[in-house]
């Protein structure tokens, strides 16, 4: 490790400092931290972040495929039945309940 400084002494290290970016999702500025250019530099990232920290972290959790339901009346008690499919009209549809109810009797 040692011997890995001398041979570095003559390469200049970057000397980050913290950046004034815009976000271009939200449009407010953002620091764009030495500590993350460094971070950025060693991971080799070619290009600065475009968004903000909240724009990123609003992304992230918008790309979790969120479980998509559909409602619709309980053909046989009328409540309302939580689908995980999209329930076609010419198909009777049961709630969980019913549904239960019926494999149970099957
Ligand atoms: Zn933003
Ligand atoms: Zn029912």
């Amino acid at each position: 490790m040692y011997e890995d400084e001398i041979m570095d002494a003559n390469v200049e290290t970057p000397v980050y400092e913290d950046e004034t970016l815009v976000c271009k999702e939200c449009g407010n500025e953002f620091v764009f931290t030495a500590g993350e250019q460094a971070f950025y530099a060693e991971k080799g990232f070619q290009n600065k972040p475009k968004t903000c920290k909240a724009c990123r972290d609003a992304k992230k959790n918008a790309g979790k495929p969120e479980r998509q339901y559909f409602e619709a009346t309980c053909t046989n008690c009328g409540a309302i039945a939580k689908l995980t499919f999209q329930p076609s009209a010419d198909r009777p549809v049961y709630c969980s309940a019913c549904f239960e109810a019926r494999r149970r009797d099957r």
